[in-house]
């Protein structure tokens, strides 16, 4: 068993790819420099919250003309902020903002307009360029295009410059493995319950790349290239006669990908099994759930104990409308793998944000990245409810560099100042975060879900 102290000495020689040569911003330093994500003693991690997004800010509303268009309508500037009680009049982008874009080049055009750093030249080819000509174009400048999907086949699009993009990834990283810390070991073999990195810009794919590099082996569930259009398809989003006939034939395709995939699944348990090797599932809850009920029905059931971890993510919608319960699923997960509750844990996340909330392996509530992330709740009119009371979410997020990371989203949350259960200090959020009621069901394995369980 791993000591809090010691984790970070322990993951960062593995992670040298996503540390720069010399830490020398606020935004870095309150990611790099901190031994804890989420344990720092409030008045330091205050300290680095505050100089970081203060930073950010000042970064946005200088390099960002779109966003100081919006600050100037507001009447605020970087020397309004002066301490923490004033990062409520930061002007936040609504989450439906990155939900309206326009088509073909003039869609290479917003998303440059919506960056906040020197662009580079972008070539792109031919007149009327789609979705995914346009993201390989900026892919090719070093600029990765990652997006999310929502149930009307509308995409969130959200440009990372590669700056932006290790600090995420190195977030993700300490973020989960300091919850999973007392598991944690690199000669483990993981199931990535999400597509390929190396094959999509689907964000849960894009960000979770890291994990190749914390642990000896990684298997991919979905392995096969993914596009924008691929997904638009498969959710029955069609634009015309021949993509009508496409997705029929892309759905009987996905039927009898999932069956395959279960099946590799499946194997590779059994393998870990006989060798008593230490496993580790990351991604898509419902994948896991339908390995698992397949495994029920045949009657088997396996004893991991320690050497099994679960870090899941992404959303717990499983048939349309229905929700997973996620102490269920856990139960679950005891009783097939013999995985035992605290090593199996659920982080919240979004594509437009470098913010990763974990739960904790005492109480399962989200733990809140404070040291960078600045966490808000409000209520219709915009204005921040009290801990304890229910609204919207939004955040401000320091690490993002390529793009304001000031957004206000359509999922509901309650704050509470200090965990329910465990002794860390700082803000969490309740263990399940909902949509708004009337916005769009999205989370990151929604868009997995379409492609393999609809048709
Ligand atoms: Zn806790």
């Amino acid at each position: 068993m791993l000591k809090i102290q010691n984790y970070k000495d322990k993951i960062n020689p593995l992670l040298g790819n996503y540390i720069p040569s010399s830490i020398s911003t606020p935004a870095e330093k309150a990611l790099y420099d901190v031994d804890s994500m989420f344990g720092l003693p409030e008045k330091e991690a205050n300290e680095y919250r505050f100089k970081a997004i203060k930073y950010a800010f000042k970064h946005h509303y200088e390099n960002n003309r779109f966003y100081r268009n919006i600050c100037k309508e507001k009447g605020i500037t970087p020397d309004d902020i002066k301490s923490i009680e004033d990062f409520n009049k930061i002007p936040l982008i609504p989450h439906t903002f990155f939900k309206d874009y326009p088509y073909g080049r003039d869609f290479a055009v917003w998303l440059a307009n919506l960056m906040s750093i020197e662009i580079p030249k972008i070539v792109i080819k031919g007149k009327n360029p789609s979705f995914d000509d346009v993201i390989d174009a900026f892919q090719q400048a070093g600029i990765t295009v990652c997006y999310s999907s929502g149930t009307t086949g509308k995409f969130t699009f959200i440009p990372r410059d590669e700056k932006t993009y290790k600090m995420g990834q190195y977030a993700i990283a300490r973020c989960s493995l300091e919850m999973l810390h007392h598991w944690y070991d690199h000669d483990s073999s993981a199931y990535l319950l999400f597509p390929n990195p190396k094959k999509t810009n689907i964000y849960v794919g894009k960000v979770t790349n890291v994990l190749f590099d914390l642990v000896r082996d990684v298997r991919v569930a979905i392995d096969r290239k993914i596009t924008t259009d691929l997904l638009r398809i498969s959710m029955g989003v069609t634009f015309n006669f021949k993509e009508k006939m496409m997705s029929k034939l892309v759905k009987a395709a996905n039927r009898k990908m999932n069956e395959e995939m279960i099946n590799n699944i499946i194997n590779w348990v059994e393998r870990m099994d006989r060798k008593r090797e230490r496993i580790l599932f990351t991604g898509a809850p419902f994948i896991l759930d339908m390995v698992m009920d397949r495994l029920i029905e045949e009657g088997k059931t396996y004893d991991f104990g320690e050497r099994g971890g679960v870090l899941t993510g992404g959303g717990w919608k499983t048939h349309e409308e229905k929700r997973m319960p996620v102490e269920g699923f856990r139960k679950k997960v005891e009783k097939v793998f013999g995985i035992p509750p605290e090593n199996c844990l659920d982080l919240y996340a979004m594509v437009e944000a470098n913010g990763f909330m974990v739960h904790c392996p005492e109480g399962h509530y989200l733990h809140i990245p404070t040291t960078y992330f600045h966490p808000m709740v409000l209520d219709e009119d915009g204005e921040q409810v009290s801990y304890e009371e229910k609204g919207r979410f939004a955040f401000l997020d320091s690490l993002a560099m390529s793009y304001p990371g000031f957004i206000l989203t359509g999922d509901e949350v309650k704050i509470h100042e200090r965990c329910p259960i465990c002794e860390r200090e700082g803000p969490v959020l309740e263990p399940e975060v909902k949509r708004i009621k009337g916005e769009e069901i999205r989370g990151c394995a929604e868009e997995m879900r379409r492609i393999i369980l609809e048709g």
